[in-house]
């Protein structure tokens, strides 16, 4: 039984912005079957407050937030914080008629799934690692005891949080950067997985104002700082449920349909950075040494690859095929978890099922290969322009996307450039920081 007054009935917009609108708690029933009001424009909402202009949506059109059964969440009230209770749903952006929305991210997402799962008979299971920082605290130093006790009681009560609303903390650590924790949450299938971080980030920020604190998601808050990454975990599954990535008979012991999957995303790194790092001040995170993304490639347990091919262990009698996983670097919680990852499943699906001259057997870096041997990877774009550039002129990755969400996409992306137009890098880091 929720204590709620209120639910919140949520979607998640271009900037990783989460927004929706409130009913009465006696209306919950009401608005599971037939959702409640939503615009199209708020698509074009950017994270410093105005729509953009020149997206596609204008002052007429309607939609539905139709709320997903399986997403309840529950924060219970704080009244020592002076916060009652609140029952949060995430939903999907709907015609008035409950048919989907091609420019609902969260649609994106499932779509691309299920393209995958007809085309391949794939599933894939991931997980997203967040790091952000936490305002508020004396300072301390990194992986240290002191950090994590400094943080107390928000980190207990931000895993019991999380563990009671079904999240399934995994890691809870003081970071490298001042300030800086990362929270990571245990495999699930896609669709869970990037509600679960739409989730996290929310209930994060939430705690942490009950708290007196202030979380930060920016990418890099200050350019002489630590980054906050968000790498994204996938791996993939047969029919079965049978791991299908794993094969150590070959390099990095990656499979010849993961190495096609990874094939996929190197290909269309640089479009894909248009999505999965869509702040201007996500380049500054996205630079060699700072074990965010050196360069576009994957390698075996290197953190400065693009793609990095995890460890595995036998430790406790663990499976190497069912620990298995690609994780991807180059995102930020300026990004939208739904489309996030729906990008990724998107270009893995391309290599998969493109030919094998346009998605060659990608080179995997062995762990110990050097700066040196490394040094003629090809690059992420260096700003956001580079990245939208890139984005525009790969018609593949254009084809993804309904021609609406494009638009749309890169009238906000340009409206927040616009908006730091001017600015030394730190002001810019300043200014995102302040509305992530
Ligand atoms: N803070 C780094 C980033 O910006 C990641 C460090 C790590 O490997 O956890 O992505
Ligand atoms: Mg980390």
């Amino acid at each position: 039984m929720s204590d709620a007054a209120t639910v919140f009935v949520a979607t998640c917009d271009l900037s990783g912005q989460v927004r929706g609108r409130a009913v009465p708690h006696t209306d919950e029933e009401d608005v599971l079957r037939t959702g409640t009001g939503w615009v199209p424009a708020n698509l074009g909402i950017t994270s410093f407050g105005p729509i953009a202009p020149g997206t596609a949506f204008g002052s007429t059109g309607d939609l539905r937030l139709l709320p997903d059964e399986a997403t309840r969440t529950d924060i219970p009230a704080d009244p020592d914080a002076g916060k009652p209770g609140l029952r949060l749903y995430l939903a999907d952006q709907t015609r008035l008629d409950g048919e989907p929305w091609a420019c609902c991210p969260r649609t994106f997402l499932r779509t691309a799934l299920d393209e995958l799962r007809e085309t391949t008979g794939l599933s894939v299971t991931a997980s997203f690692e967040h790091e952000f920082t936490l305002e508020g605290l004396p300072a301390t130093r990194p992986f240290s005891l002191q950090r994590l006790r400094a943080a107390e009681p928000f980190g207990s009560d931000l895993l019991a949080l999380l563990d009671a609303a079904g999240l399934r903390p995994e890691n809870w650590l003081p970071e490298y950067g001042d300030d800086q924790f990362e929270i990571t949450l245990r495999p699930a299938d896609a669709l869970t997985a990037a509600d679960r971080a739409v989730l996290l980030r929310e209930l994060v920020r939430d705690l942490a104002g009950r708290r007196g604190l202030r979380a930060g998601f920016a990418p890099l808050p200050d350019p002489a700082g630590s980054g906050n990454g968000v790498h994204i975990h996938l791996s993939l599954q047969d029919a079965d449920g049978r791991p299908v990535l794993h094969d150590p008979a070959r390099p990095g012991s990656l499979s010849a349909p993961g190495a096609r999957f990874a094939a996929g995303i190197l290909r269309h790194a640089r479009a894909l950075t248009a999505w999965t790092a869509p702040s201007p001040t996500s380049y500054l995170r996205l630079t060699p040494h700072r074990w965010s993304v050196g360069g576009v490639f994957l390698a075996e347990r290197n953190r400065e690859a693009l793609l990095r091919i995890c460890p595995t262990s036998r430790l406790g009698g663990g499976e190497q095929g069912r620990q298995f996983n690609l994780e991807y670097r180059a995102a930020d919680a300026t990004a939208n978890p739904w489309l996030a990852l729906g990008v990724l499943v998107r270009a893995g699906l391309a290599g998969l099922s493109g030919s094998a001259a346009d998605y060659p057997q990608p080179v995997v870096w062995p762990e110990n290969a050097d700066e040196s041997e490394l040094a003629d990877v090809p690059a992420l774009p260096g700003t956001l322009p580079e990245a939208l550039q890139a984005l525009e002129a790969d018609k593949v990755a254009c084809s993804w996307f309904d021609p609406d969400l494009l638009t749309t996409h890169l009238a906000v992306r340009h409206h927040e450039l616009d908006r730091l137009d001017g600015l030394d890098d730190a002001a810019r880091a300043r200014e995102t920081a302040r509305v992530h």
